[in-house]
């Protein structure tokens, strides 16, 4: 409902832009249609161009969240070349690559992450073990 009511906005304002620019036209005494039309197509235009960097700058600043939030994790890692134990820590500064030096021999590791998904398992319904009071246990003994 919100999207359809955003959507519903935009056209608004779009087709809004569009009908002054057709206006302008005619003050100027151009046609309204050829103004009305290369209004609305540069909005399109301008409008998917910006949609696409906003895109792309929310998609990067996600990254950055994520790698954020591995700030100060550190991990042991095989080396890819001769398969020996690293500890890498990660470092936020590099938000495009994260990469490490092998200890060992020295060669540079790219690092990979992977997002996998479970599912939540849900704990079983143990009955409780009772066990013997303890007013019982003094009267055993
Ligand atoms: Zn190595």
């Amino acid at each position: 409902m919100i999207n359809f009511k955003n959507s519903l906005k935009s056209f608004f304002i779009l087709f809004s832009i569009s009908i002054l620019g057709g206006i302008l036209g005619l003050i100027l005494n151009y046609s309204f249609w050829v103004y009305f039309l290369s209004f609305l197509l540069f909005q399109i235009i301008l409008f998917s161009f910006l949609g696409s960097i906003i895109k792309s700058y929310n998609i990067k600043k996600i990254k950055e969240l994520e790698l954020n939030k591995l700030e100060g994790l550190s991990t042991l890692l095989s080396c890819a070349y001769c398969q020996k134990q690293n500890v890498m820590i990660f470092n936020t500064n590099d938000t495009e690559r994260i990469e490490f030096e092998c200890d060992h021999c020295k060669k540079r590791n790219l690092v990979n992450i992977q997002f996998l998904v479970s599912q939540i398992s849900e704990p079983l319904e143990i009955p409780k073990v009772v066990g013997i009071p303890s007013e019982k246990l003094e009267n055993i003994s």
